[in-house]
């Protein structure tokens, strides 16, 4: 592979291309960035998978080892710790996997983990076990024992298509996977996760509106993590995805030196409603193993909601959420209101700290 250069190449807006020249190597970022010895050490690591779409890395600073987007893809020694709390599998998602490529954590939602490759490999990612490492789709076996799961349960209303990142996939394989989901009348609505519109917003092409949208009711939710990530190009992909009538949410990973202060997160969620994007939620980062390095105190999520809520629009605000070690599902950990509680009255305090009493009805 040619050592890739951020010199614009004619193809620069494709977005196969895009996904075909990610760039993996020591020297080939190192001819971009003025990298670290740290981050070179790192770079040399046998087992760290990298892949940066030249979009991504071209919003990379090249002299500031802290930049966000930098710190988000280039890998430091610090991966390679195995601290004692974190897990390969945090979530116990390949406990809760009925059926290959499928997790069922919750009673009316299942999740399908539609392909193993990203766009751009993000250091934080809570899958790392397996994403990126076989960059293998699902197959047609798989897709067949992943419909008659859900087919076979009827309680399943909601179907999510995660992965790795299912906008990899080529149109047509994605709407293979779509056109069988849809096929099953009790699933009410679809989601797809993706990063495409952050990593690689070349992939949002008007075939492939033209495609989503015959699969309505159908929810997208993006990873803006950084108001750094919103260019002109993600705005143009956001925006003809809402323009076909897909709903955008967003799910930010707080992640330690990166987003962690009401500054950052107040500009970034700004920045999403602009683009009709709905802050949805905001993660604490997960225990997988690698990634100890990204965590912060909880006490730093719920201090940044504090000073969302009240202070900005209430659409501005996300859910802080905890996904609870071992499975249990995602655990909303918000600021205390409740000051006290009777049968006769609540005692709240408001946004701005002020102590308000609410009589409760005589019953
Ligand atoms: C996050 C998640 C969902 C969806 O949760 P919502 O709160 O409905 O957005 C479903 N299944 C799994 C396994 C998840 O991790």
């Amino acid at each position: 592979m040619p050592a890739v250069c951020l010199c614009r190449s004619d193809q620069w807006g494709d977005w196969r291309w895009q996904l075909r020249s990610r760039l993996r190597t020591k020297e080939q970022l190192g001819a971009i960035i003025d990298l670290t010895p740290e981050e070179e050490h790192a770079l040399s690591h046998p087992c760290f998978v990298v892949g940066i779409t030249p979009y991504f890395a071209s919003l990379m600073d090249r002299a500031d080892p802290n930049c966000p987007i930098r710190r988000q893809v280039i890998p430091l020694a610090a991966e390679a710790l195995g601290q004692g709390v974190t897990m390969a599998d945090p979530l116990n998602e390949d406990g809760l996997s009925p059926v290959p490529r499928l997790i069922h954590r919750y009673p009316d939602r299942v999740v399908i983990l539609a392909t193993e490759t990203c766009h751009t490999y993000c250091r934080h990612c809570t899958r790392r076990r397996r994403v990126g490492m076989a960059e293998r789709g699902l197959t047609r076996a798989e897709l067949e024992g992943v419909t008659a799961y859900i087919a076979n349960h009827p309680e399943i209303r909601d179907v999510l298509i995660s992965g790795g990142d299912p906008l990899t996939l080529a149109n047509c394989q994605l709407e293979r996977i779509l056109a069988r989901i849809r096929a099953i009348p009790h699933v009410e609505i679809v989601r797809i996760g993706t990063r495409a519109p952050v990593t690689n917003p070349y992939r949002i092409t008007p075939d492939l509106t033209a495609m989503l949208r015959k699969y309505h009711p159908l929810w997208i939710n993006l990873q803006f993590n950084h108001p750094k990530e919103i260019t002109e190009e993600s705005a143009r992909a956001c925006t003809a995805l809402v323009d076909a009538g897909i709903p955008l949410g967003n799910q930010t990973v707080l992640l330690r030196g990166i987003n962690d202060s009401t500054t950052v997160q107040k500009q970034l969620v700004h920045e999403l409603l602009k683009l009709r994007i709905r802050p949805y939620y905001l993660y604490q980062c997960d225990l997988a193993e690698g990634i100890d390095h990204f965590r912060t105190p909880v006490a730093r999520g719920i201090e940044i909601i504090e000073n969302l809520r009240g202070h900005t629009s209430g659409l501005a605000v996300p859910t802080f959420v905890i996904d609870a070690p071992g499975g249990g599902g995602k655990i909303p950990v918000s600021p205390q209101y409740v000051v006290s509680q009777t049968p006769e009255k609540v005692v709240l305090r408001t946004y701005e700290g002020k102590i308000v009493e609410y009589p409760e009805p005589r019953l």
